[in-house]
């Protein structure tokens, strides 16, 4: 274990960009060995100047056991420049003050009226026309540990299988599924897909590339994509932005490898924790 004051700031990461439904996403990472007991409720505020002393205000409902909140506000920080977000964690235990992010720097309204567009363009082409519409599944980084299969000294997974933490070694492992979310999944070769499938059974996994899907909410390796209504599951392996925009990502590659249905994927909930 690292030292207790480590763990003082459990934010490791806070990052700010455009929302593609309008408005801002901030976006927080805690640190792995961050194990404080649920729930986490997390604040979002905001404030000009952003130094301590500033006056923080609320922005929205606290929201429970996520990694994201969105301002609805349409701010234009090319002329508000010391507008500040930052985040307030409240655990059972007690409460964590995330520091202040400044909005990227280099989206000025002008940029982000074009990223919009450009995502509005990519999303409606993805929902009408190509993309397979589904559940996104974001694995968990951070939480307390498995109690059935992770070994204490080495905080090694023993069970792949594992039914309390689904192979993650964090108690359940995933966020609740994000609804609506669309990624374009070219088609395969059906005996092809077949042949891998049956010839490692339930090892070896028929990998699909090439698949599109949006910047927002972005995949991250070892997401699980569940098709809505036939749930077919995918787990992702890789990751590409594909079009960017003043380093917005608009759209990512992505290969992902189809689950058989004995894959313990198909038993995360998609309520989440
Ligand atoms: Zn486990």
């Amino acid at each position: 274990m690292p030292p207790r004051d480590k763990l003082a700031t459990p934010f490791e990461r806070v990052t700010v960009q455009y929302a593609t439904t309008g408005g801002t996403k901030v976006m927080w990472q805690l640190h792995r060995l961050f194990t404080d007991p649920q729930p986490h409720s997390f604040q979002l505020q905001g404030a000009y100047g952003g130094v301590d002393g500033s006056d923080w205000v609320d922005i929205g409902l606290p929201v429970l056991n996520t990694f994201f909140a969105v301002d609805d506000e349409q701010r234009i920080y090319g002329k508000n420049q010391d507008w500040n977000y930052r985040v307030v964690l409240t655990t059972p235990t007690r409460e964590y003050t995330s520091g202040a992010v400044t909005p990227r720097e280099n989206l000025n309204f002008r940029d982000w009226r074009l990223s919009t567009d450009l995502i509005r363009k990519e999303r409606l082409r993805l929902n009408d026309l190509v993309g397979v519409q589904g559940f996104l599944l974001k694995r968990k980084r951070y939480g307390s540990r498995c109690t059935r299969c992770v070994e204490k000294l080495s905080d090694e997974v023993t069970d792949s299988d594992c039914p309390v933490c689904n192979g993650t070694g964090i108690l359940v492992g995933y966020y609740a599924a994000i609804p609506d979310v669309y990624i374009e999944i070219p088609p395969v070769d059906t005996s092809e897909q077949m042949d891998n499938l049956q010839a490692a059974g339930t090892v070896e996994r028929a990998v699909v590339q090439g698949c599109r899907a949006l910047g927002d909410p972005g995949l991250d390796v070892y997401d699980v994509f569940v098709v809505k209504g036939s749930d077919v599951r995918y787990v992702v392996r890789d990751v590409n932005d594909m079009a960017t925009h003043r380093g917005y990502t608009i759209a990512s590659t992505v290969t992902m490898n189809q689950l058989p249905f004995t894959d313990r994927a198909y038993k995360i909930p998609l309520e989440g924790t």
